[in-house]
């Protein structure tokens, strides 16, 4: 049997993905190394809504998340980091690390931060070198207004807005220019449909400035030397070569798809259609609709339901792996990933076996319900 992953990343992967994957390895000097790049990089460019570079570097999300940190800052400078959970305590980390004055715009876990909220926060501060936030926050399934944070940095700061965009590129709306982010990075394994192993990143004119001016002492990190390298079409060092030749594959399923729009309403589909399932089902959902993740649902533990053998269960019986909740939050949620190589066909699927697992255990609802909603978001979108 497949593992069904509905996983918040790494997530499967189209098999022509892996085709391309499994080309022959060219030389990352090469003529054609320079046309599959310029070419993956150009075509990219929609999902991040950017007329900026967009950078491969060879590593994880996190990475791409300390270039942005390590370039654009000097240890002491002033900070505003938005958090909502896991992944922002994350950036909180990577500028301490750096020896940087953190402010830190605590929000409770299931909440997303707005535009009001974080203008108020940055009112009474002075010489804030960059905000830091996250668009959707993994570990609760909030996807953060992003475009309204961005008008409060600039109406209250003369800061750099910078975004992980880890879990949301990909199958999320993305506007970086138009949203005024100034650094925007998102990894491969969540809604990029590849392997785990690329970072994407790209950067505004003002973060360049700022960027050109620091004294940053990042080398294999340094996005001067990405900028400089990307002009010949190439990276400083051996870049992930397979990962390019399948994010080339990856654009080709988008445009197949019908462009990057409609990769975007199938995600908005499938994220309606688990939370309808599990509105009929009567489970609680962790965020509210209005900040609700198109790429992922924290779903709250059925009532009287023991999680952690329910989640066991459905990976022994059926295949089925949700990821648990983290942090504070673990035993009290589980996640529901519904990212990249995801239909609504695979929505049915998932919300069935979880219902068959519900009736293992007993747990009174009325079988069926779960599916029927999600079938009727599901048709009522064709
Ligand atoms: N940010 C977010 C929002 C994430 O979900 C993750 C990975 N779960 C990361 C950053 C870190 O990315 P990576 O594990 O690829 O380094």
């Amino acid at each position: 049997y497949p593992n069904i992953l509905r996983h918040p990343g790494p997530t499967p992967i189209p098999k022509k993905v892996e085709l391309a994957m499994a080309q022959d390895m060219i030389s990352h000097r090469s003529a054609e190394f320079v046309k599959l790049y310029r070419e993956t990089t150009e075509r990219v460019k929609p999902v991040f809504g950017t007329k900026q570079d967009i950078l491969l570097l060879p590593s994880g999300g996190t990475a791409a998340m300390e270039a942005a940190v390590a370039n654009i800052t000097s240890p002491g400078d002033e900070v505003v980091v938005v958090t909502v959970g896991a992944f922002g305590d994350y950036f909180v980390s990577i500028c301490e690390k750096y020896g940087l004055n953190v402010h830190k715009l605590q929000k409770k876990w299931g909440e997303a931060c707005t535009k009001e909220e974080l203008a108020d926060f940055l009112k009474p501060l002075s010489n804030i070198k960059a905000v830091f936030a996250t668009y959707n926050e993994t570990s609760t399934g909030v996807l953060n207004p992003v475009e309204q944070l961005g008008e409060a940095v600039r109406e209250h700061s003369d800061a750099l807005f910078i975004v992980d965009g880890v879990s949301a590129i990909g199958g999320a709306p993305a506007e970086m220019d138009k949203w005024g982010i100034d650094i925007l990075v998102t990894g491969s394994q969540k809604a990029m449909m590849l392997p785990p192993g690329l970072a994407l990143l790209a950067v505004s004119d003002k973060a360049w400035k700022v960027i050109e001016s620091n004294d940053s002492s990042a080398y294999y990190l340094s996005l001067l030397s990405y900028r400089e390298w990307n002009e010949k079409g190439m990276t400083p060092n051996t870049p992930a070569v397979s990962l390019i030749m399948g994010l080339s594959a990856v654009c080709d399923l988008i445009d197949e798809e019908g462009g990057f729009s409609k990769t975007v309403e199938r995600h908005e589909v499938m994220k309606n259609m688990v939370r309808k399932s599990m509105n009929a089902l009567s489970i609680d959902l962790l965020t509210a609709d209005e900040y609700a993740s198109p790429t992922i649902t924290a779903i709250r533990t059925p009532e009287g339901l023991d999680l952690g053998s329910y989640i066991s269960h459905l990976k022994k019986k059926y295949h089925l792996d949700f990821a648990g909740g983290l942090g504070p939050l673990q035993g009290k949620i589980f996640r529901f990933g519904h990212m990249g190589y995801c239909f609504p066909s695979d929505i049915l699927e998932a919300v069935s076996l979880m219902e068959a697992g519900l009736q293992d255990f007993s747990y009174p609802f009325e079988p069926g319900a779960g599916v029927k909603a999600a079938q009727e978001v599901y048709l009522s979108s064709l």
